[in-house]
């Protein structure tokens, strides 16, 4: 495979989220994409608008299953990554997250294929060091309700590390910070989505605990073109890299501005916080910036009109089949 060439590229919860933005770039750089989702948090919906592209294939599977395909590039992104979807099934989300990569690094080392896994910023739990570089290991629970995803995706970046000192294979791993835009599930109960949805409903606008909380928030765009950089690094670099955007700000800051935006007149409603939350979230994006040559472009306030367009939209849509379906 040479640089420039049309490369056969699978993206494993490719009908998710983030996935359906990745599809939809490999795809406007030429490429071929076979999405592989079982549809658990992804949705047609997301991927409706690539299915006329020759060039895109729908292939409805679970990963926990072997998966016999040909491609020369693996995108690993099948788990769902919201607390409350990943808490639906917790013993699913540990084998999606395991059995999964163990397969599409299987699926690797036959087709001698580069593959990248999309790791969390939530292996490092509720951290004592602030912001979280790469070499800090972390301090999760083992045992508690987010321990599912946290210690499913460790393991998994394990496994990568493992097969290739092992197999000596073209392996990336790179941490995503909490990111949002359009096409994040309507009720998954992440914090961007919540609170742009309630607010566009009218409805009391849920703050978990006092809200002091921080979070640094991605936006799709710049994600992507991060994930994309590190699948076309050569062989040396493996990571893992953190990608997201070093802005923090507390969860009351978020909902402040999306009532702002939103022009709502919601009020604000404060909730008992979920164990193990984590207080404070900022990624160390050094690496990625020397690395990758990349850093976030766009800012929260261009990123949240977008996604607040997205759900005014989609929300108006969802009214529109009820009055017709009633
Ligand atoms: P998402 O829930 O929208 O996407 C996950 C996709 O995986 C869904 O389409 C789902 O149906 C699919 N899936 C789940 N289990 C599967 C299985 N067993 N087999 C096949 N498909 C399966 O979430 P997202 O935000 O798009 O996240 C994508 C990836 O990025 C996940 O691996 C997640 O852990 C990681 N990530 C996301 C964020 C974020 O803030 N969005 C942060 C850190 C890491
Ligand atoms: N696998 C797969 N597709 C392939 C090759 C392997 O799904 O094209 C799966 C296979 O089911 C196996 C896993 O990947 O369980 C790990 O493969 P590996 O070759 O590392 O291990 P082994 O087959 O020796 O257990
Ligand atoms: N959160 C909140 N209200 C909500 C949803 C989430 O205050 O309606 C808080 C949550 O407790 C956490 C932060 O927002 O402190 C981010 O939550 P999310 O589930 O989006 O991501 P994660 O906790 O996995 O970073």
């Amino acid at each position: 495979m040479r640089y420039g060439e049309m490369k056969k590229v699978l993206v494993t919860g490719g009908a998710g989220f983030l996935g359906s933005h990745l599809c939809e770039r490999l795809l406007a750089q030429g490429h071929e994409v076979l999405c592989v989702d079982n549809l658990f948090t992804g949705s047609r919906r997301n991927i409706a608008h690539l299915l006329g592209d020759s060039r895109f294939e729908f292939l409805r599977h679970d990963v926990t299953f072997p998966l016999y395909v040909e491609v020369d590039e693996i995108y690993n992104l099948a788990c769902p990554a919201s607390p409350v979807h990943y808490q639906f099934d917790p013993v699913q989300t540990t084998k999606t997250s395991v059995i999964g990569a163990i397969n599409m690094l299987g699926l690797a080392k036959r087709l001698k294929a580069k593959v990248l896994q999309a790791s969390t910023s939530e292996v490092y739990g509720d951290p004592e060091i602030h912001p979280q570089p790469e070499e800090y290991w972390g301090r999760v629970n083992p045992i508690g309700f987010r321990s599912c995803y946290d210690e499913g995706k460790r393991c998994a970046e394990t496994l990568f590390f493992d097969y290739r000192r092992q197999h000596d294979m073209p392996v990336k791993v790179v941490r995503i910070f909490n990111t949002y835009g359009p096409r994040m599930h309507p009720n998954d109960g992440r914090v961007v989505s919540n609170l742009i949805v309630q607010a566009l409903h009218g409805d009391p606008i849920s703050i978990y605990g006092d809200g002091s909380q921080t979070r640094s928030f991605c936006y799709a765009d710049d994600l992507i073109d991060a994930m994309i950089r590190m699948m076309d690094t050569g062989p040396d670099i493996v990571g893992p890299i953190n990608i997201g955007n070093p802005g923090e700000f507390t969860i009351l800051e978020l909902a402040k501005l999306v009532i702002e935006m939103t022009g709502s007149k919601s009020p604000l409603v404060f909730k008992d916080l979920p164990p193990d939350d984590p207080k404070q979230r900022r990624p160390d994006i050094t690496k990625a910036r020397e690395i990758l040559g990349w850093a976030p472009k766009i800012a929260l306030r261009d990123g949240l009109a977008k996604t607040i367009d997205y759900f005014d939209a989609f929300l108006t849509e969802q009214r529109k089949t009820i009055a017709g379906g009633a």
